[in-house]
């Protein structure tokens, strides 16, 4: 898979899946900004990167804020001349921000507003200010979103998550048709359960019953998400636009 030299910008990289896809990219040979709302996780994963070998800048910010995402963007191009590919994967669910899991009538305003404001609205300002600079360059690009088989299925008490998930996947579709024709590919991933921070909350019971759910019996490794966003940045990916790709183990196929 190409990404030699590549410059890649991931967000949510100081841990779980991101950090694996950061770890990836540079194994592949790129250059990687790691960017975090933790700066001490960035900062981790920087440290990975350059004990094995690879080139990576770590940068601290909050996808939610038009600013942070214009400064980054910024801070990559000064950093490494250029913006080749973007994996805008920072994301949270309610445990993340002390919310129970609740059916709508119960959920406050607040938890609604902020895993929409992450989820959706900040991978809108990644692919807003990422894409005007590879327009700048004019050179096309490549960018993957994360999504979830929560784009895909209704989740009962997780209307939020679904619903900027959902959203995820709708505009990695309208900005995949609205820059084609400049060889700027954008497509999503549709993760199932892996086993990341984000699932360390589940109690066992609720692990166990998720496994046993999945044909393939386990939960997904951060690892195995990280190979398909590489892939779909490499030049192996090059007709590949507009679309999501699910890695469920087959939970949502049946
Ligand atoms: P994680 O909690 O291990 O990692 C998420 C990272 O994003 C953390 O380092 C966190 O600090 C960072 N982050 C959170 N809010 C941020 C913000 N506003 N700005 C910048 N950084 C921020 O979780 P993960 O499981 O690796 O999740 C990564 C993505 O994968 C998320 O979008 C999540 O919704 C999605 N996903 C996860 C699973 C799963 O089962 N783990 C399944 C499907 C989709």
């Amino acid at each position: 898979m190409t990404v030699e030299n590549k410059v890649v910008l991931v967000t949510g990289a100081g841990s779980g899946i991101g950090r694996a896809a950061a770890l990836a990219f540079a194994r592949g040979g790129a250059k990687v900004a790691v960017l975090d709302q933790a700066a001490a996780s960035a900062d981790d994963t920087v440290a990975q990167i350059t004990a094995d070998g690879g080139e990576a800048v770590a940068l601290q910010g909050d996808v939610s804020r038009p600013d942070d995402m214009e400064a980054i963007v910024q801070a990559v191009v000064r950093r490494f001349g250029r913006l080749d590919c973007a994996f805008n994967n920072a994301g949270i669910g309610a445990g993340r921000i002390g919310a129970a899991p609740m059916k709508i009538a119960e959920m406050p305003l607040e938890t609604w507003d902020r895993i929409l404001a992450v989820n959706l609205t900040g991978v809108w300002l990644s692919m807003k200010y990422e894409i005007a600079q590879m327009q700048k360059q004019g050179t096309g690009g490549a960018i993957v979103n994360t999504a979830s088989i929560a784009a895909l299925i209704g989740i009962p008490t997780a209307s939020a998550y679904v619903a900027s998930k959902h959203g995820v996947l709708g505009l990695t579709k309208s900005v995949a048709l609205e820059y084609a024709a400049q060889d700027i590919r954008v497509n999503a991933v549709c993760p199932g359960y892996i086993v990341t921070a984000m699932t360390d909350d589940l109690s066992e019971e609720r692990a166990r019953q998720i496994a046993a759910k999945v044909p393939m019996g386990r939960m997904g490794t951060p690892e195995e998400i990280a190979d398909l966003v590489v892939w779909l940045c490499s030049a192996q990916a090059s007709y590949v636009t507009g679309a999501g790709f699910t890695a469920d183990g087959g939970m949502t196929t049946g």
